[in-house]
């Protein structure tokens, strides 16, 4: 395991580190009196990092620098996985950050994940992306799988350098989850067997486990909330078939594919949550993963305002570096205010879930936000760099190609603005009786 963790271990032994207490951005009741009011006492946010969050950046952000941004363009080229780069954040203690101590991980708070999510998306998020996708899988079993599966995959996932997939998209359909097709159908007391087809799946070539979503009410009318159940499946059951590497714009390291699943035997103890659960289930990830999908958005914008602005100090035309011109500063700003204001959001989304409170409304402002914003950043960027910028040879354009997905992958902007919109009015109803 990681020095991190072995660094740690006599604070979390002692108590002094509690596993789940957010570890940034923690309310805090000021003693002090307010300087107006006497009487009032404020209640403020500390955006102070602790000693561990501390050390946890200090090692992603060298990671990042000293292994990932000097293989990032390969990977991007080759579209080869990134095993190399996954086995060592594995042996660094980077990978699976999710995970609680009595499963081998360090149980961060899903701030400090979120943290370091930005960080190595600031790298590449095409390997960013294959690192969130264990979280994605793995936090279905997280919050609702036996103690025997959180043993057995989170204990995995800790213990080797291995990936998990989540199933849930199809060919017919993504957005809409209740028109899934997959079946599981009990086969007797002990087993059930899925047939289908999976479509999209980030990691589907590389994981070793499936997290896969299937309908198990037969009744075609069945409500959403009863007819679905999730399952973890073993890459190694007979009946899956993998399907080719997708050729994508970008994120072109990241392993996307189909899967096929022809009378695969699955044991009942592999059902995730209740039998009929499973959308709730399955859904319950984005409130975990799509602030990481937002934190990767920040650390892509980060990367698009560093490199624009490096390029502006250098560049000179009619005479001084563009870097002068108003126009430039102007976009460097509007890059900067994103990025400043989307990290604001995914901190919040992560700082409500480490309460303990339900953050789906500020998952999803924070996703729908950051997403745009690294759109919006990596197009100026480009421009910042003129003719450069559309050349494979200058950083900037992989940015652009790998910005895109993040509007559309973990829900697309619309299904964001849908759950937004969905939030808001429940909550106006509320305030109405
Ligand atoms: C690279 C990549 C990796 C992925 N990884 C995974 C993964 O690991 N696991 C997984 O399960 N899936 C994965 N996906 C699938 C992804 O989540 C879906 O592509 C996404 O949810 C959109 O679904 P769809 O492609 O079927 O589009 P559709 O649902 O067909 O939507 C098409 C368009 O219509 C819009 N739309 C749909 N419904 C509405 C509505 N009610 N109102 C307004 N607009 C609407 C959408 O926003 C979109 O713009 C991945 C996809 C890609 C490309």
């Amino acid at each position: 395991m990681s020095s991190l963790l072995t660094k740690f271990a006599p604070l979390r032994s002692s108590g002094l580190l509690s596993l789940s207490r957010p570890l940034l951005f923690t309310s805090k009741l000021h003693a002090q009196a307010s300087k107006f009011d006497d009487k009032r006492e404020s209640q403020g946010l500390c955006f102070e990092h602790s000693e561990e969050s501390k050390s946890y950046i200090e090692l992603a952000s060298k990671f990042v620098r000293d292994e990932i941004i000097p293989k990032a363009g390969h990977y991007d080229k080759t579209g080869e996985y990134p095993w190399d780069v996954i086995k060592k954040a594995h042996s660094l203690g980077l990978l699976n950050l999710f995970v609680p101590a009595q499963y081998g991980g360090p149980g961060l708070s899903l701030v400090d994940n979120l943290l370091i999510s930005e960080e190595i998306a600031y790298g590449c998020t095409g390997i960013g992306t294959a690192f969130i996708t264990n979280a994605l899988a793995g936090s279905p079993i997280l919050f609702h799988g036996s103690e025997m599966l959180k043993n057995k995959y989170l204990g995995w996932l800790t213990s080797e350098p291995i990936m998990a997939s989540y199933c849930v998209t199809e060919p017919g359909t993504g957005s809409d989850v209740s028109g899934l097709k997959t079946k599981a159908v009990k086969v007797d007391e002990k087993n059930w067997a899925i047939n289908g087809q999976k479509m999209w799946i980030t990691n589907a070539g590389m994981a070793s486990f499936y997290f896969v979503l299937t309908r198990t009410n037969p009744d075609p009318n069945a409500k959403q909330s009863e007819a679905f159940t999730g399952f973890v499946v073993d890459r190694n059951t007979p009946g899956i078939t993998v399907g080719r590497k997708e050729e994508n714009m970008g994120q072109r390291c990241s392993d996307t594919r189909g899967l096929t699943f022809e009378n695969v035997i699955v044991p009942s103890e592999n059902m995730v949550g209740p039998e009929g659960k499973g959308f709730i289930v399955a859904m319950s990830a984005f409130d975990f993963t799509r602030p990481a999908v937002a934190a990767a958005a920040v650390g892509l914008a980060r990367r698009c305002l560093d490199e624009a602005s490096k390029y502006a100090l250098e560049r000179k035309a009619f005479g001084q570096p563009i870097a002068n011109y108003q126009a430039i500063q102007f976009k460097l700003a509007e890059m900067m205010i994103g990025v400043e204001t989307a990290r604001l959001a995914y901190l919040k989304a992560g700082w409500l879930h480490d309460r303990g409170e339900k953050n789906t409304l500020m998952a999803s402002i924070a996703k729908c936000y950051a997403a745009s914003i690294a759109n919006r950043s990596a197009t100026e960027a480009v421009q910042v760099f003129g003719g450069a910028g559309f050349n494979c040879d200058y950083p900037v354009e992989k940015l652009y190609r790998d910005a895109k997905i993040l509007q559309i992958y973990e829900g697309t902007e619309e299904i964001q603005k849908i759950v937004i919109a969905r939030e808001h009015i429940k909550h106006m109803k509320t305030l109405a009786h």
